[in-house]
């Protein structure tokens, strides 16, 4: 039976996710941070007999990190990981660029990290990103240095710290950054997939980017044009992909889109 772990999946789209997955036949870890509601959303999903285990995984902590992943099991190994945590906070200056960074990018690259050796031969690497993570938004200069070949993960870790430290000045808008940290956290999350498909190259494995478009939940609003089941389509669709797929593309509704 494959295996997927799909982080905050209390809710949202990461509770789509997880329950699409488990109906087609995966054994799901629903994580998310908080104990009560992961077990609970876990629980509506048992009682439709699919099968999901619930795991506290909070993406933000290196501690519930490592945690988590010394508690799953090596075998079966994970066929998927969606790595669809995220959060938008109140208000823009230097804390909130930190704590958004911080879940949204760091969380997606620390949990891909301790869950790697536990990872299938051909596995599939998910990252929910956003239209909003588009280098569009960003100015050349950054632009450049993102899409650049041979971009590193410490060059993209200088860009987060640039941009934090840019925000505590003031001066993010003159650096080329957009006045918006949910922005570069995903562009930044972005980048971190290019890198890793390179890492990747030569193996079965693959990761890809996907923008679930605008859907109605918490982050997304009552305004939303798109369903929970549309916005999660596209997701399930890169987590079940077969060797033949793609790696180190960016994708909506399993169509590529530019970065
Ligand atoms: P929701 O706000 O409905 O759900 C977000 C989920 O992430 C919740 O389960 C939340 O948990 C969890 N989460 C936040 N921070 C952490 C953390 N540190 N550790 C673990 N879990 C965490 O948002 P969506 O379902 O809309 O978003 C899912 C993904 O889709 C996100 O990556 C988002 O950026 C992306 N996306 C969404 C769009 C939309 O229109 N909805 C558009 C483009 C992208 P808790 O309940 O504890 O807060």
């Amino acid at each position: 039976m494959p295996v997927a772990v799909v982080t905050g999946a209390n809710r949202g789209l990461g509770l789509e996710t997880a329950k699409v997955l488990a109906q087609r036949g995966y054994r799901v870890w629903l994580t998310g941070r908080d104990a009560a509601h992961t077990e609970q959303a876990a629980a509506t999903l048992r009682r439709q007999k699919l099968d999901v285990q619930a795991g506290v995984l909070d993406v933000a902590s290196p501690s519930s990190v490592a945690a988590f992943a010394e508690r799953m099991p090596t075998e079966p190994a994970i066929d998927a990981l969606v790595n669809n945590a995220a959060a938008t906070f109140q208000g823009f200056d230097a804390n909130v660029a930190e704590r958004t960074l911080e879940g949204n990018y760091r969380g997606a690259v620390r949990v891909t990290d301790a869950l790697f050796s536990k990872l299938g031969p051909s596995a599939n690497i998910v990252m929910v990103s956003s239209g909003m993570g588009e280098l569009s938004n960003l100015a050349p200069e950054l632009r450049e240095r993102l899409l650049a070949p041979s971009l590193s993960r410490a060059e993209i870790e200088q860009v987060a710290e640039q941009f934090v430290s840019t925000v505590s000045r003031g001066a993010q808008a003159a650096a080329g950054f957009p006045n918006n940290a949910y922005s570069v956290s995903k562009a930044l999350m972005n980048a971190f997939t290019r890198v890793l498909a390179r890492e990747l190259t030569g193996s079965a494995r693959r990761v890809n980017a996907v923008c679930p478009g605008w859907v109605k939940t918490r982050m997304g609003g009552s305004s939303a044009p798109r369903s929970l089941e549309q916005g999660a389509s596209g997701i399930v669709w890169a987590a079940t992909l077969d060797a033949s797929g793609p790696n180190g593309g960016f994708f909506r509704d399993a169509k590529a889109i530019r970065w």
